[in-house]
């Protein structure tokens, strides 16, 4: 089967261990009075905050504490994000910014990984004027992070490894993560969709699913250690199994979490509109564990821009395929993606993104002017709209999703949802979310904090709700 070419080999995988017992040795001399400290910061996605949680994981197990604060800091390690322009910029200025703490720490070790640096010009431009940082590595070598840790502190060298392959999967990595309560599950890897606009399948390989029986695994283990929220992730979980050769994978992998004992919900994300089908609706829809959210990017409203943008489908499929989920799920909620000012696209062809916003009613969507990826195919468009005319067309598809979003939150006042009490949020009140993913807000005693709550929703704000807890 293709999955075993994907495989990362049990035999490097052990090759890791070795070199994460080695660093373990020689960092329990070197503090043998309190442990060395890591700064790890993760930009972008979920897909990245998944990978994070394996490099805490392995810097944990390396005898690695953890801080907050990077003055204290022996090791400071970014995951990076590639996606857009801006993403970029901030981890510039925050590498440009330690500078003065190497110099002033020299044994301090600075890493840098993830999608950026898969880049190869990115990968250039750090080595040439941030020569002050220790570690380069790309998404398909994370794994490798004790061999480099090792080599900087035993052989003192500066690693950069960008390796580009299709991609592998490396499993059994031992995981930190941040929450008790929620856990990110990621089930594929990579994309192949090649949107014109997207640097993603160029800085993270092709579309890789892992095994059926890895992904329950790991959601058996979620679930008996006490999380209560799953969200299986992927840049088109749709599509998940179809490079193993298994017909309607999705669909399947979501019925058997479903079944596992246990009360928990399931999220998932991002869904394809592409490959988003009917039967996929309808299990959503008979899965009680599933929660009533469908995050379906459309990116624009008008064919012409999305046939240029490479998504693979129409308007009329997006609105039929929302048409078909309200009918089978009339409380679902639907958020989205948007991307304003594609090159070449026109004020009138924008207007079809606000009808379509208009038409659909999300409950909140997630929007970015166009931003240009060296090496992608929309880069060589024509892009005539000034970045100020953008911000104008950007403002008003925000404001006209503001009313929607206050008036579809307007009709939850006086409705009980079951909340998932994950933290505080302002004023010292607990803050969850609901089944179709709207935070709310209540009062209650911290020690509900994990659990599952029946709030009665007496506030509704534009973002999110607050709401008083029932008997
Ligand atoms: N795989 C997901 C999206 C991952 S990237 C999907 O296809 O839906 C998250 C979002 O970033 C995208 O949905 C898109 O709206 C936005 N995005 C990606 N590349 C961009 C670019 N070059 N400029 C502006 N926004 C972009
Ligand atoms: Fe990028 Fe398109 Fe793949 Fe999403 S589906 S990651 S937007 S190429």
């Amino acid at each position: 089967m293709e999955r075993k070419s994907t495989l990362v080999s049990s035999q490097e995988l052990s090759q890791q261990k070795e070199y994460l017992q080695m660093v373990n040795l020689f960092l329990d001399s070197k503090f043998a009075t309190k442990p060395p400290k890591a700064f790890t910061r993760t930009y972008g996605c979920q897909g990245n905050i998944a990978d994070s949680q394996q490099i805490n994981g392995m810097l944990e197990e390396m005898g690695y504490d953890f801080t907050d604060d990077v003055k204290e800091a022996d090791l400071i390690l970014y995951n990076t994000c590639a996606v857009r322009e801006h993403a970029q910029d901030r981890v510039f200025g925050n590498v440009g910014a330690l500078k003065v703490l190497k110099e002033s720490n020299p044994d301090l070790i600075i890493a840098l990984c993830g999608c950026m640096m898969q880049q190869e010009h990115i990968a250039q431009k750090i080595q040439k004027s941030y020569s002050y940082v220790d570690l380069v590595f790309g998404t398909h070598v994370f794994y490798k992070l004790p061999e480099f840790i090792y080599k900087r502190l035993c052989e003192n060298k500066k690693i950069v490894d960008i390796t580009n392959s299709s991609g592998v999967i490396a499993e059994g990595i031992t995981q930190r993560r941040d929450s008790t309560i929620k856990a990110f599950l990621p089930i594929t890897y990579g994309c192949n969709n090649f949107c014109s606009y997207c640097v993603v399948p160029y800085v993270r390989g092709r579309e890789r699913s892992r095994a059926f029986d890895d992904v329950m695994g790991e959601a058996k283990q979620l679930v008996a250690s006490g999380y209560k929220e799953i969200t299986l992730l992927g840049q088109n979980v749709n599509s998940y199994g179809k490079d193993l050769g298994v017909p309607n994978a999705f669909s399947n992998l979501l019925k058997s979490i479903n079944d596992i004992q246990g009360d928990f919900l399931i999220r998932f994300m991002t869904s394809h509109p592409k490959d988003c089908t009917k039967e996929l609706l309808q299990t959503i829809a008979q899965c009680e564990k599933v929660e009533r959210h469908l995050h379906l990017p459309f990116q624009s409203g008008n064919n012409k821009v999305l046939k240029e943008m490479n998504r693979g489908y129409t308007r009329e499929k997006y609105l039929e395929l929302v048409k078909t989920a309200k009918e089978l799920m009339p409380d679902i909620s639907l958020t989205s993606d948007v991307i304003v000012g594609f090159p070449g696209e026109t004020y009138e062809e924008f207007c079809d993104t606000l009808s379509l916003v208009e038409e659909v009613e999300f409950s909140s969507l997630y929007t970015f002017i166009y931003s240009k990826r060296e090496g992608t195919k929309a880069a060589n468009m024509p892009d005539n709209i000034s970045h100020s005319e953008k911000s104008k067309w950007f403002t008003q598809l925000t404001d006209l999703q503001e009313g929607i979003a206050s008036k579809r939150m307007a009709k939850m006042k006086g409705k009980t949802y079951r909340v998932l009490a994950e933290g505080f949020g302002k004023d010292k009140m607990i803050s969850g979310r609901a089944s179709n993913y709207t935070t709310i807000e209540f009062e209650a005693p911290p020690s509900v904090i994990g659990t599952f709550c029946d709030v009665e929703i007496t506030q509704p704000l534009t973002w999110i709700a607050r709401g008083r807890i029932k008997e």
